[in-house]
């Protein structure tokens, strides 16, 4: 299996590499040269699997040789043994016609826990095969860096450093990241939002000096191997809700277009997906482009789902790549127009491809609140903001078709706004009760590139 940039002037890499790599070297995301398809009745065998041995049999096409058959199960059973529930991703139901994949039951109580976990084994693995150091930096909006934490800490061939954006993160979020006591662990609170924390990140790895230097890795959602270990509950879930004989349709609480673009692998793989939904919150942008046509920046405002405050929708730029018929020097030229003017316009054949394939909703501030409050009256179930946002859309686009909304983070990650909407304050579960009492250690620092990469040479172990 090979990788192949967005932008399409990269080398291409195997699976080992592209996850190793993270952002190409011309800028661009790394995809898989071809959707290596399952047959229907390779799907329907999936019904009734552990989610682990599922997993092994979704993912193993798109790993080639980079791991032998036992390293990528063993990989898989470590990172899921961690989970406080042994369906892994269980599905609730809230209405006729309507369901929650629960994907908040790993260590950091996010979904990105699926993803981060399963990679931090696997950088294990590889890098001790090769005798290999590397740095990791990591940009985050609160619960990549959490997960990325969980997932690396005390391993030995690896320093994690983790960017948020300074009193922009919950609580929990922010303890989760700054009370790890590991020496491997560095957080770092950024003045700026989490656009500019992510920009950071992109400026170290275009400058190739130091990320030759520091041996910089990246785990951020555009790593193409957390987009994969992602795809697995679309799988999991759809069957156990009756396909491949049975089609199913999604909404996706999204910001960063990983989650949601894992479904669209999904559906290229042969799943049958009716409706992939976006659901986003005030901060629009990718609603309004599916709308308008131009995908416009215009400002970030902090909304009470915090994890989905995003302008810049890095994985975005996957899908345009299908939508221009794999042609990464439109590509190029579209994310070069975004940098230099801030946004750009979208071809009609891209727009009319984009439209078949995804669906788009936006939620504001007060309807997230109401969401959480009505949910708690009709189902019982008490939602996370960011989950509101996918039930709230999710609501608008119920048919005869089954939809799923994923449910990213667990109610106690966002207490505050929980305990708005209902009155009611979310606790932590049992396993991470005292994470209030635990000790606190951060830096902060400043917006600016040569600062940042010259505290991670002094501090990155040798
Ligand atoms: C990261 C995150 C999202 C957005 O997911 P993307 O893959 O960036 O679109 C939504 N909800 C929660 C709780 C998250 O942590």
């Amino acid at each position: 299996m090979r990788y192949v940039s967005t932008r399409g002037q990269a080398p291409i890499l195997s699976f080992g590499e592209a996850m190793l790599t993270g952002l190409a070297r011309d800028g661009g995301l790394y995809v898989p040269e071809t959707i290596p398809t399952l047959g229907k009745e390779e799907i329907a065998a999936l019904a009734g699997l552990s989610y682990e041995e599922a997993a092994f049999r979704i993912m193993r096409p798109f790993v080639g040789d980079a791991f032998s058959d036992d390293e990528f199960r063993s990989a898989i059973a470590k990172a899921y043994a961690g989970f406080g529930h042994a369906a892994r991703a269980p599905l609730v139901q809230l209405a006729p016609n309507h369901f929650l994949l629960e994907l908040f039951h790993g260590p950091t109580l996010a979904f990105k826990d699926f993803a981060m976990q399963l990679i931090g084994q696997l950088f294990q693995i590889a890098l001790q095969r090769d005798g290999r150091r590397v740095t990791i930096v990591g940009a985050t909006s609160g619960d990549t860096g959490s997960a990325a934490i969980e997932a690396f800490r005390g391993l030995e061939n690896v320093d994690v450093f983790i960017l948020f954006p300074h009193g922009r993160v919950s609580e929990v979020q922010r303890r989760q990241m700054t009370t790890p006591s590991e020496a491997n662990v560095h957080a770092l609170a950024l003045d700026g939002t989490f656009d500019d924390c992510q920009a950071r990140l992109k400026d170290m790895f275009n400058h190739f000096e130091f990320r030759d230097a520091v041996g910089l890795a990246g785990v951020n959602s555009i790593n193409w191997a957390r987009v994969l270990a992602q795809v697995v509950y679309y799988f999991t879930s759809a069957v156990s809700l009756g396909a491949p004989h049975r089609e199913v349709s999604f909404t996706v609480p999204t910001g960063n277009f990983g989650d949601i673009f894992a479904g669209y692998i999904a559906k290229r793989m042969g799943l049958p997906i009716d409706k992939l939904v976006i659901a986003t919150n005030q901060n629009d942008i990718l609603h309004r482009c599916m709308t308008t046509g131009r995908y416009e920046m215009g400002g970030v405002k902090p909304s009470i789902s915090p994890s989905m405050d995003i302008e810049i929708s890095s994985n975005f730029e996957r899908a345009l790549f299908d939508a221009y018929g794999r042609d990464g020097g439109a590509v190029a030229q579209l994310m070069d127009e975004m940098k230099t003017t801030g946004g750009f316009a979208i071809s009609q054949g891209a727009m009319e491809w984009l439209r078949d394939t995804f669906a788009s909703g936006r939620v504001s501030e007060e309807e997230t609140l109401e969401t959480i409050a009505d949910e708690r009256t009709v189902s019982g179930e008490l939602l996370c903001p960011h989950s509101a946002v996918g039930v709230k859309v999710a609501q608008d686009h119920l048919g005869a078709v089954p939809m799923i909304t994923l449910a990213t983070a667990h109610p106690a990650k966002f207490p505050d706004a929980v305990e708005a909407a209902t009155g009611i304050r979310p606790g932590l579960p049992p396993r991470m009760a005292d994470l209030f009492d635990r000790a606190e250690r951060v830096t902060r620092v400043p917006n600016d590139l040569s600062a940042l990469e010259a505290l991670v040479h002094e501090r990155r172990a040798r």
